[in-house]
């Protein structure tokens, strides 16, 4: 426990992604850090990530990657994915010892399959460069102390710092250890907060339509989500699953972060899914048109199989074929121009509405955090604190399902860790 006389030179809160990351960096500069930890073990969060095995970062360049965290995010997080790019992620995995591999959807995985590998990785790299991890000593109070920063501890120690890294995560899977303890922080530090709500989680439908479809995968369709009037919040071409409750898979959790702010005002929303984004109307309603002329006039079903696609399960297609007031049974020589024209929009665009998500237990991630304008993007020095750095998923940062949110946990705490270190040498 450290006694308030005495002052640390860097404390890190948080043992996760990128609080063991930027300890690493920050103490093999030279720093003598300490992190603090409230649970019980390191990375609770990594050990849960990617079914356990661990996205840890994208096959996607610096660039490309960036884009996907919206205008915002991409001017703010330039200047760490160019210092720290997705390739340079999994060279250092792998020169700790944590060979990886690529997989579909631009993931990149320990080849392991297990993301222990990747939290063991983490912390023995952090111990192995000086750092001190103290377990279940979680901070409960960060206040400004003359030069220093003073956290006080659930035990009831406290400890002064010269420089204090926040690197408690969000709000989303608190039973993982992150209840969002860093917003209060941030805010009686009168720093702006955008308002943390959960992302990338599964939406929620109250169609029984819908749940009748549970189970099912789509995995080359496009989902864009929609507000009351028609306008599109934004689209993402990745697998659909349909489920008990609503939606889930990659494209609607992608999209979710729109609807737990309650876009477009909330009321309406609807996620259009298009099965046949690679295929514009005009071609798809050619393909019905000469799938008519087949032998045996096939059901439309079984011509929808011959598309690129494959075939479209039987549910799937009759939820199709009711959003465009036909006959599940219908030939496709049985069409007339107006039935064609109502099942190719169905085809491109079938309505789901979509009423909530499922909420923080389920959330991977959580969107929302601190406010990008009061942070140097160069350092994640936050700019009206002196001394005072925050990295990782307590940033107000959002990007999608793949290996991107390590990858800015990572590369938001290498900048840190960078100018941690290089204090040092200006010392
Ligand atoms: C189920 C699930 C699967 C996921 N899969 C992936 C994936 O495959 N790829 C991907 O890129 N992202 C994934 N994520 C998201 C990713 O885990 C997070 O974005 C990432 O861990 C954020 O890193 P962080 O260091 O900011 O926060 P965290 O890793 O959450 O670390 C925060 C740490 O701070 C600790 N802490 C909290 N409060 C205090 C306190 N008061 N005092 C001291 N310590 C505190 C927490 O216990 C935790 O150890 C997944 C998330 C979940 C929940």
């Amino acid at each position: 426990m450290g006694a308030e006389t005495d002052i640390q030179d860097v404390l890190v809160l948080g043992a996760g992604a990128a609080g063991l990351w930027c300890a690493e960096v920050a103490a093999r500069g030279g720093r003598d850090v300490v992190v603090l930890e409230k649970v019980s073990r390191t990375g609770t969060k990594v050990l849960a990530s990617g079914g356990t095995r661990c996205n840890i970062t994208t096959t996607l360049g610096p660039t490309e990657a960036g884009r996907l965290f919206g205008t915002k995010g991409e001017r703010f997080l330039r200047a760490g994915f160019r210092n720290l790019p997705p390739a340079d992620v999994r060279a250092r995995f792998e020169a700790w010892g944590v060979p990886t591999d690529e997989a579909p959807l631009e993931k990149v995985f320990p080849s392991s399959g297990n993301a222990k590998d990747v939290r063991d990785a983490l912390e023995a790299a952090a111990r192995g460069a000086g750092a001190r991890i103290q377990l279940d000593d979680g901070a409960v109070a960060v206040q400004r102390d003359g030069d220093a920063w003073l956290v006080r501890t659930a035990g009831g120690g406290s400890w002064r710092a010269r420089a204090l890294v926040l690197a408690v995560g969000g709000k989303s899977y608190p039973k993982t250890g992150t209840t969002g303890d860093g917003y209060a922080w941030l805010r009686d530090l009168e720093l702006g907060v955008v308002d943390p709500v959960p992302a990338l989680v599964p939406l929620t439908s109250g169609a029984s339509w819908v749940h009748d479809l549970t189970g099912i995968a789509w995995q080359e369709g496009e989902a864009r989500l929609e507000d009351a009037s028609g306008r599109v919040l934004e689209r993402r071409r990745r697998p659909i699953m349909f489920t008990h409750r609503g939606l889930s898979g990659p494209a609607p959790m992608d999209l979710s972060h729109h609807v737990a702010r309650g876009g477009g005002g909330g009321e309406g929303l609807r996620l259009r899914v298009d099965f046949f984004p690679s295929m514009d109307r005009e071609a798809l309603r050619t393909a019905l048109v000469s799938s008519a002329g087949l032998p045996g006039a096939p059901r439309l079903q079984r011509a929808l199989g011959a598309l690129e696609t494959g075939p479209m399960p039987r549910r799937l297609f009759d939820a199709v074929a009711m959003a465009a007031e036909l006959r599940g049974d219908v030939a496709v020589n049985g069409l007339d121009r107006r039935g064609r024209h109502a099942l190719v929009e169905a085809m491109k665009g079938l309505p789901v509405p979509v009423h909530g998500t499922v909420g923080w237990d389920h959330a991977e991630v959580t969107a929302g955090g601190l406010d990008l304008r009061e942070v140097n993007p160069r350092s994640m020095a936050v700019n009206r604190c002196p001394g005072l750095f925050v990295v990782g998923e307590l940033l107000d940062l959002n990007g999608p399902i793949g290996g991107l949110s390590f990858q800015a946990a990572f590369a938001t705490a290498q900048l840190a860790g960078e100018a941690l270190a290089g204090a040092v040498q200006e010392k």
